[in-house]
């Protein structure tokens, strides 16, 4: 079946509110020293952004692999940890836990409690996008970016089943039906 990306959110809007969002975490923050953890690998672009807007002192970049989606465009609800976390990087530390989107929130709630497991000094969770539609378990974003409606998106780190990682900005999936694929693909021959 056919597909086309549907322009979402623009590149301009992203950098401001990771700019915004960066401001509100210093503010909180003033000067204490953060451990990051990231999600991926949806939060690759996003985290790697944010750090760089961030003026807080940054004692470490953790990365955290998680797994919900296979192929599809609806979580599988089974959350796989792929690449878990290193305890003692983030005991007795004020961890900022940064996610790609909350959709239904398992896999958040998931890193939240392997977090919670290495004894941090303190979680927030910051994350650029909110898809409140779909929220099953229900999880506090201490910093979000735009909160988004009932759809699947790509790009900016976000993929469908592993492409469209690499676009800037990020892109609304519009699955075209087969009669219209085929129309198409008529016209052009
Ligand atoms: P959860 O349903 O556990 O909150 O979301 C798990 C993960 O599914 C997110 O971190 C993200 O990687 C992926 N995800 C959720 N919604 C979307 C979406 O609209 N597009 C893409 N590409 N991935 C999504
Ligand atoms: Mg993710």
């Amino acid at each position: 079946m056919g597909y086309s990306l549907v322009p979402y959110i623009s590149q301009a809007e992203i950098a401001a509110a990771v700019q915004q969002l960066a401001k509100q975490i210093d503010q909180d923050y003033a000067g204490q020293s953060l451990v990051i953890v990231a999600v991926l690998k949806g939060a690759f672009v996003f985290v790697a952004d944010l750090v760089r807007q961030l003026r807080s002192p940054i004692q470490r970049i953790e990365l955290l692999r998680l797994s919900s989606y296979g192929a599809a465009t609806t979580s599988s609800g089974q959350v796989q940890v792929l690449v878990g976390l290193d305890a003692a990087a983030i005991a007795q530390q004020p961890v900022l836990l940064v996610e790609d989107i909350v959709d239904t929130g398992r896999s958040t709630a998931v890193a939240l409690n392997l977090l919670r497991d290495c004894y941090p000094a303190s979680v927030k969770l910051c994350s650029l996008l909110d898809k409140p539609a779909r929220r099953t378990t229900p999880v506090q974003i201490d910093y979000l970016g735009i909160t988004v409606e009932d759809r699947f998106i790509v790009g900016y780190g976000l993929d469908w089943n592993e492409r469209h990682r690499e676009l800037p900005a990020i892109y609304a999936v519009k699955q075209e039906s087969a009669t219209a694929v085929e129309g198409r693909l008529d016209s052009a021959k």
